[in-house]
């Protein structure tokens, strides 16, 4: 596809360090490129080729405004396919942001966000998932995460869901070979044989998804709340956690009134922790507030992280807090064990998935907290090396298609007709491709590129 414009952005984050880049793709790239950037060497960036690296100094007009590197490479083998040139410099703030000033004065427009991995998608570089999994990978924030997002960007993902889809066509292709040429000789596939290659489909998409769900704890997160009775130490519990002071602690009861969220990451699981009121009755307007939110998150919540202050015996504040905890993982954390105990946790033991004993004012426990976690969410070994859905979008999709195999299959099961089958058959290649990108519209594909940062 050809874009009339030539894009370029700062890829480099909007922070001082040690390298500022300025990417600029598209048709007049090496052309915009040669009037900022003057190689040493007295090569015209222009007229370069491909897979070439010049050092020289960046220019606006007269002005010199940095030393540096300029790569250039050619199309069709660039990230976007298009021409590309990449001029590293110094990376302060200031600096990057004039040497992108000068580009554009060159001619070159500013790019939106994901714009170029939106031209890469375009011009048939990457299919739809990998480009989802690049983002996955720029904010991926644990080992994990950021194996399975590069797996996906590798073609994982889509090789598989091609092959699903392979399967689905080839089983459609004779279905409608049938409905319109009836009179036609075409050998038949039994029943059975339809169901089990839909059934196989199935189950391979179903895998799939399943990971996803197991992998989330990994990359996305898991929901959490931390509830306690005031002053059993929630806030510094949660400060220890994310490793700096996020919430006000002080031992006043009834401190921390609003739900603050943090995403915190324990070993290899990242918990989505919201610190709240607590559950207790109050009185006082603005603490109520805070109690009702932290209600509410408590439905939401798929795992509950119950403090209970050890140097204190089990008041009925507590005791209502353990009968609250129904029906969700949970597990108590027995703070303050830095003091005498003065708690009887038999009770709490019955009622919880785990309890480790800590001091959330000196870190000890943590690892045992660790451990108790990833016994608690880790339900199987989360394998990187297979094929990994990277956002909601693409479970939807593959979500969707198992419910149209489904469909198919119990349509077969009961004898209707072979028509309404292939319909089934060819919502859930739909589903696929949309997946892929192969099919998705354009309003879908604007809206994943708009969540990408400006520079990707
Ligand atoms: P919250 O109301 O449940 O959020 O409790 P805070 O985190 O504000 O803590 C209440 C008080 O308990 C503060 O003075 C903390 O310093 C203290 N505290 C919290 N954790 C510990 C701990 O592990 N050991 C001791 N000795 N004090 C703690």
């Amino acid at each position: 596809m050809i874009f009339n414009s030539t894009i370029a952005a700062i890829a480099t984050p909007n922070a001082p360090g040690g390298i500022g880049i300025i990417r600029i793709s598209g048709d007049r790239a090496l052309q915009i490129a040669s009037r900022v950037f003057i190689p040493v060497s007295g090569a015209n960036i222009a007229e370069s080729k491909g897979y070439r690296a010049y050092y020289g100094s960046i220019i606006s007009g007269d002005e010199k405004l940095d030393e540096g590197v300029c790569l250039v490479f050619r199309a069709p083998h660039s990230y976007t396919g298009e021409n590309i040139a990449e001029i590293n410099c110094h990376g302060g703030l200031f600096v990057t942001k004039q040497i992108l000033r000068a580009v554009i004065e060159a001619g070159a427009e500013p790019a939106g966000p994901g714009e170029f991995t939106k031209r890469a998608f375009l011009n048939g570089k990457m299919d739809l998932a990998e480009s989802e999994s690049v983002m996955s990978l720029i904010s991926a924030s644990g080992k994990q995460a950021a194996s399975s997002a590069l797996n996906t960007l590798e073609g994982k993902l889509s090789g598989e869901i091609r092959s699903c889809r392979d399967k689905i066509v080839t089983v459609c292709a004779t279905l409608s070979a049938w409905v319109d040429y009836p009179d036609d000789e075409i050998e038949e596939l039994e029943n059975g044989e339809i169901i089990e290659v839909f059934s196989s489909v199935k189950s391979t998409l179903e895998n799939i998804i399943r990971r996803y769900d197991n992998g989330r704890v990994m990359t996305d997160g898991v929901d959490t709340v931390i509830v306690g009775k005031p002053n059993v130490g929630k806030s510094t519990v949660m400060n220890m956690l994310a490793g700096y002071e996020r919430s006000i602690v002080t031992d006043i009861a009834g401190t921390t009134r609003d739900v603050v969220e943090e995403k915190v990451i324990v070993g290899d699981i990242i918990l989505r922790i919201a610190d709240t009121a607590g559950i207790h009755e109050t009185d006082n307007l603005v603490e109520n507030m805070g109690v009702n939110l932290a209600k509410k998150r408590l439905d939401r919540a798929e795992l509950i992280i119950a403090v209970f202050d050890g140097s204190n015996a089990l008041s009925p504040e507590d005791e209502k807090i353990i009968s609250a905890c129904e029906e969700k993982k949970k597990v108590a954390i027995i703070n303050k064990c830095d003091l005498e105990k003065k708690i009887d946790i038999s009770n709490i033991e019955k009622r919880f998935d785990s309890v480790v004993q800590i001091s959330a004012l000196t870190g000890e426990g943590r690892e045992n907290f660790e451990k108790a976690l990833t016994s608690l969410l880790i339900k199987e070994d989360f394998d990187t090396s297979a094929a990994t859905l990277t956002s909601e979008r693409q479970r939807a999709c593959c979500v969707k298609a198992t419910e149209h195999l489904a469909e198919g299959i119990a349509a077969l099961q009961s004898g209707v007709t072979l028509d309404a089958v292939n319909v089934c058959a060819d919502c859930a290649v739909q589903c696929l491709l949309e997946l892929t990108g192969e099919k998705a519209s354009e309003t879908i594909v604007n809206d994943i590129f708009s969540r990408f940062c400006v520079g990707k």
